[in-house]
């Protein structure tokens, strides 16, 4: 599925897009020096950003092989971002090389790279598509030849529904898949949950505004804990990311790491 609409973000090299500013805080070389650019002025007000992206990072590896090793075989990861170390397709399979993942994303940067790399692999696909249709995604053809919505799957959100404003409603977004998923799934997200000082805090959206997404949006951790609903959250809770069942390898990178980003796994009750 391709949707073309004004949401979507267009291909530009002179606009900062937010998947190749990530890319950048990972240590990527899909960017150009707009989005170098950006990402360095945020970590100028924000030193620990790309240490954050990581600990992010490292928690979605976390996350998906807990997931794997309890059974889940399929996962739908929405704002997949630009391809990197640890795909979701990567992850899983080391548990479960049956697995199935469909990823969805809005930009065409990373349509582009995810349908490259993709290509030719029957059980992982692409979705074209914005997170705030998620009945488009969930009936899209693409997403149906490989997930059935019929048996438990895992659904991700991770870091992006602090680009989803208020206006967007990301709650009955969120919980527009909750009722999709089948009892016994799993919701996983990241979400900013703010702690930096007021004036950084405001810098921070200003430079997200300039980029290829509407700005960033902080929400408490009662806000963050409402997008569970009756989910029954997995140990420990939602807790910041590096502390999200760490282990010895990635414990370093997450250490004294603030708590802007907090982290979550719920299980749809059976
Ligand atoms: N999930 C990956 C991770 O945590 O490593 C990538 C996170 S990256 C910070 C956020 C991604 O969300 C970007 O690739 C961006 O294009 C995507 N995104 C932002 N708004 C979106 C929307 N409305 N619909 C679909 N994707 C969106």
């Amino acid at each position: 599925m391709t949707e073309r609409n004004a949401s979507m973000p267009e291909f530009t090299a002179k606009t900062a897009n937010l998947a190749r500013m990530y890319d950048y805080f990972l240590g990527g070389k899909d960017n150009f020096s707009v989005d170098r650019e950006a990402a360095e002025a945020i970590i100028k007000l924000i030193p620990e950003a790309p240490a954050l992206a990581r600990a992010n990072r490292a928690f979605l590896r976390r996350a998906v092989h807990f997931l794997a090793a309890d059974g889940i075989d399929q996962f739908i990861d929405l704002g997949s971002g630009l391809p990197t170390g640890g795909n979701v397709h990567e992850v899983a399979g080391e548990i479960r090389p049956d697995a199935r993942v469909a990823y969805v994303d809005n930009d065409p940067v990373v349509a582009a790279h995810a349908r490259a790399l993709l290509e030719g692999r029957g059980s992982t696909v692409f979705v074209h598509a914005d997170v705030r249709r998620p009945e488009a995604i969930l009936s899209s053809p693409e997403l149906t030849r490989v997930i059935d919505l019929e048996r438990p799957v895992a659904v991700l959100l991770v870091s992006i529904l602090h680009f989803l404003q208020d206006a967007d409603d990301p709650f009955a977004v969120v919980r527009a898949f909750r009722e999709r998923m089948a009892p016994g799934s799993y919701l996983v997200l990241t979400h900013g949950s703010g702690g930096r000082e007021p004036e950084a805090e405001e810098h921070v959206r200003e430079i997200y505004r300039g980029s290829s997404v509407a700005g960033a949006v902080d929400r408490s951790p009662a806000e963050i804990m409402a997008f569970f609903d009756d989910f029954e959250l997995v140990e420990p809770g939602l807790v910041e990311c590096s502390r999200w069942r760490p282990e010895p390898h990635d414990r370093a990178d997450g250490a004294g790491l603030p708590g802007y980003i907090l982290a979550g796994m719920g299980r749809k009750p059976r």
